[in-house]
Formats: structure tokens, sequence, C-alpha cells
């Protein structure tokens, strides 16, 4: 056991990326690390349960929970207000628990702002083509299609503020590159410091 505070992990990728089965199996790996359940405006879709998939709100919850400061981070993203609750994240990490945050990248943006020991990743897919062929895989009209390219080429654009960059092409290779960006988290100089004091007293400077 160590006295640490939790970690945050900040994942981003547009949709057709794959991020939310990632993070999902991320967890489900790494039970040390649990992931946020974010609250939104938008309506529940098939099979979302409320207080799983998110807390479902309305406009007016919203932005009183807003107004109250009650967000670390929220943003509109196309018609739907998204946010993460605060008072949450804090008690998970207080508690020595790692959170994982599933946001967009004006979430990560703010994240990082208010908590800058936090750690961003952004999902790629392998390719342009890769992409389309995930966004347009349900035989939807292509102007949609178009549509979603451009919202998915967007977010994927703000990829050189991420401190990692993972590539989603065989979804257990990115897992993979998943759970070592944490672990490598965890086991950083600063981190480990409680661990040698009170294991290896010998080694702190006297
Ligand atoms: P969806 O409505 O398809 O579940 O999510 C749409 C977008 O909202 C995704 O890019 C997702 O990452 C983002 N999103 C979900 N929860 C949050 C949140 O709490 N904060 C922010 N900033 N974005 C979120």
């Amino acid at each position: 056991m160590s006295s640490n505070p939790g970690l945050l992990y900040v994942v981003c990728g547009p949709s057709g990326v794959g991020k939310t089965s990632l993070v999902r199996a991320l967890v489900e790996r790494r039970p040390a690390l649990s992931l946020s359940v974010s609250y939104t405006t938008r309506a529940p879709r098939a099979g979302e349960q409320d207080g799983v998939a998110y807390h479902f709100v309305t406009a007016g919850r919203f932005a009183a929970m807003q107004a109250a400061g009650e967000f670390l981070e929220h943003a509109q993203v196309f018609d739907h207000h998204y946010g993460t609750s605060a008072p949450a994240v804090a008690q998970a990490l207080q508690g020595g628990r790692s959170v994982v945050l599933e946001i967009d990248w004006q979430g990560a943006r703010q994240a990082r702002a208010r908590l800058p020991g936090c750690v961003t990743v952004m999902v790629l897919p392998p390719s342009v083509a890769v992409l389309r062929e995930r966004l347009g895989g349900r035989g939807d009209d292509p102007a949609l299609i178009e549509r979603r390219m451009r919202d998915a080429l967007a977010e994927l654009g703000h990829w050189p503020e991420f401190d990692y960059v993972v590539v989603n092409d065989r979804f257990e290779s990115a897992l993979d590159d998943l759970c070592a960006i944490t672990r490598a988290a965890e086991l950083a100089r600063e981190r480990q410091r409680t661990w040698v004091a009170t294991q290896l007293p010998e080694l702190s400077p006297g």
C-alpha cells in the first residue's frame, strides 16, 4: 500500500476510434482504476442505464451544477452538455484510487489546467480510411458519414496537446499500450518516494 493520492487519466478520441471499448477493457484489466461516470443532457440511447453509461440530467440541473462549480470540466459536444463531477473525482483521488475520464479535447484542456499532474492520452485510428470505414459501417447516408469524418478529424487535430498517443490498429495491442502508460505513471520517481522512505530508509538523504 502507498499513501499516494490516485492518478487522473484523461482519454480522448473521436467516435469510431474505439476509445470506449478501450477504456472499459482498461479498467477491467487494471481494477485499481475506476471509470468516471459523466453527467450529460443528452437522452439515453438504447441499452444505456442511468448512473452507468452516464448520469442523465435535464439542462436545468446541468446548469445548476455548473453554476455551483460542481464540474471538474464540462463542455458542449455537438448539441449536448457533458461534465465530470469534481467531488466524485476528488474523493476517489484522495482515497488513493486512480480515475479514468473519457471526455473530449475541450474537457481535457480544462482537466490539464485544473490538475496539471493528470496523464492525457489521445487515441488515433491507424488511417483515415480505417476511420471512415468504422464511421460508415452502418449503411448511413454519405453526407452524414462526411459530417462524422469532419468532427472526428477536428477532435484528432488536437493530438499534439496530449502526453501520449495510442494508435488503435489492433485492439489488444492498443490496450497493452494504455495499460503500459498507466503502469509507467504509477512507477514515476516522485510517486515512489513514499515507498522508498518507508521501506528503504537507508536510501533517503540523511
Ligand atoms: P456520446 O454522446 O457519444 O456518448 O459522447 C459524445 C462525446 O462527448 C464523446 O467525444 C465523449 O468523449 C464526450 N464526453 C463524454 N462525457 C464527457 C464529459 O464528461 N466531458 C466532456 N468534456 N466530454 C465528454
